[in-house]
């Protein structure tokens, strides 16, 4: 993986490809600035000769039965479940995720998805009596993902998998900082005998190769994650159209501590949660909301547990936070935090100064703020770093006020004595998922947001009724 590798390759219609397009991305380790590989940038011709290879697909594929669709599926799922080792080992080198929780989420992840899919497909009614109705659950036709950097192989396969067992044929756009680990996906689709055609892979730019798939007259469905202001002309594009669209866009999230919960554990499961993946991730609790008695307490709690996160290389097993992606978000990061210490917010722990020891890096100091102003840069827009904002609230009016005071709406949490009282509180919030007192991750329950964080819903039955239409035959 560290050597230099060319690929001018990109996988349609069943095969590798030499790409039709000109031009090339070089694919750069975010914690030495290396460059791993170079992947295509693929334009126009690429687009158009994958969503070629997907409509001739379409028709069979969608004719399949959810048994014999379960075929394929499953040997991707085997796939998957022996490749964890190369999968860890490539979000390590292109993304820089610490190689401990690459194994465990990167790598880890995808396959309890795939396994997910494996049993809704065996058990979801695609044929439904409803009074004199039978109601037939359809595919609603090709596919384009167009994926993030973020959560790279998480993303892909929140989108393909549940497309792929609803019979849907995919056209998969990654982003451009981590094609490898969506070539290494195409490679485990092959090797596990779907018919040509029905999934795609085109690297390539946003602005080319992304724009071009989710304007292709031939898309039926555009599934998109990334960033609010992309998923809107993504939006506008589609309905034009009259595409579906399915967006999984940006966070602010919020968690509270009510009066009686166990603060410790609160802040530290929040750290914890912020600091994950460099802070790169879109449901993170970037703010923690706590009552002004134990805001203090909860500032030195947050210090403290923070001290415990140092930046290193990610290819050790004991690092915990390695490297921001690429050095625009490195600035980016950097550019929050000099506008709220100007703006005269108190730094806890971390910075905007540059991690000496690591020069060659993207590295920030993951950061805890104290007394920011509600309305600041840094409280209400998604930073996509470890940076962390203690905010304090007078009581439960002002907690629900101050959490649900974003554009976004993505997830939180919510920390109680018990939680039925978390729970209650979790009601007022607008947003589309809550963890009750450290409530853990549930790959069946809808994923997805409120408000500007998105459409639509990805994981479980919900993420597959994403890519079914419904035909109703009345009797
Ligand atoms: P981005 O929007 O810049 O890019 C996402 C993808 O869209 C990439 O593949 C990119 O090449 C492509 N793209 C860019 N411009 C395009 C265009 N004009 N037309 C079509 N495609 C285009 O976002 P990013 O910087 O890669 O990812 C970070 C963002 O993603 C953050 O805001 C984060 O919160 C969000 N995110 C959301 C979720 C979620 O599930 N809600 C998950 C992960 C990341």
């Amino acid at each position: 993986m560290q050597q230099y590798a060319e690929h001018g390759d990109q996988y349609i219609d069943g095969a590798w490809r030499l790409s039709g397009d000109a031009g090339s991305i070089t694919v750069l380790n975010p914690a030495t600035g290396r460059a791993v590989a170079t992947v295509p940038a693929g334009g126009a011709a690429d687009v158009d000769a994958a969503v070629a290879a997907a409509r001739r697909a379409a028709r069979a594929w969608a004719a399949t039965t959810p048994e014999e669709r379960l075929v394929p599926l499953t040997r991707l799922r085997d796939g998957l479940a022996a490749a964890q080792e190369e999968i860890t080992a490539t979000v390590v080198a292109e993304l820089g995720a610490p190689v401990g929780f690459a194994a465990a989420v990167h790598a880890g992840l995808p396959l309890t998805v795939a396994n997910s899919y494996l049993t809704l497909l065996a058990e979801h009614p695609f044929e439904e009596r409803i009074g004199n109705s039978v109601v037939l659950a359809e595919p609603a036709g090709v596919v384009a993902a167009i994926t993030p950097w973020n959560y790279p192989l998480h993303q892909i396969t929140a989108k393909a998998l549940p497309a792929l067992a609803a019979g849907c044929p995919v056209v998969l756009k990654p982003a451009e900082d981590t094609p490898l680990t969506a070539r290494l996906f195409a490679r485990l689709v092959h090797e596990a005998g779907f018919p040509a055609g029905v999934f795609n892979l085109v690297t390539g730019t946003g602005a080319v190769a992304g724009a071009a798939l989710a304007a292709h007259p031939g898309v039926d469905v555009v599934s998109f994650t990334g960033s609010t202001a992309v998923g809107r002309q993504i939006a506008e594009t589609a309905g034009r159209g009259l595409k579906r669209v399915c967006l999984e866009l940006g966070g602010k999230s919020a968690n509270v501590v009510l009066p009686g919960a166990d603060l410790v554990r609160a802040v530290n499961v929040n750290i914890a949660n912020v600091f994950a993946n460099s802070g790169q991730t879109c449901s993170a609790w970037t703010r923690l909301l706590v009552h002004e008695d134990q805001y203090e307490e909860a500032v030195a709690l947050a210090a403290k547990a923070a001290a415990k996160y140092r930046p290193g290389d990610p290819t050790d097993p004991q690092t915990r936070i390695g490297p921001l992606v690429n050095a625009e978000q490195l600035a980016r990061v950097r550019g929050y935090l000099d506008d709220a210490l100007a703006a005269g917010a108190r730094l806890v722990v971390g910075g905007p100064e540059p991690v000496a020891e690591l020069p060659a890096g993207h590295y920030v100091r993951p950061t805890v703020l104290a007394d920011v102003a509600p309305d600041a840069a840094v409280a209400r827009e998604e930073v996509f770093g470890p940076v962390l904002v203690v905010l304090p609230y007078r009581d439960e009016d002002h907690a629900a006020e101050l959490a649900n005071g974003t554009d976004y709406g993505l997830a939180g949490g919510v920390w109680a004595a018990d939680t039925e009282t978390a729970a209650a509180f979790a009601r007022r919030l607008d947003t589309g998922q809550v963890d009750l007192n450290g409530g853990r991750f549930n790959p069946l329950a809808p994923f997805g947001g409120y408000k500007s964080s998105g459409l639509g819903r990805e994981l479980g039955r919900h993420g597959l009724e994403e890519f079914l239409q419904y035909k109703s035959l009345q009797y």
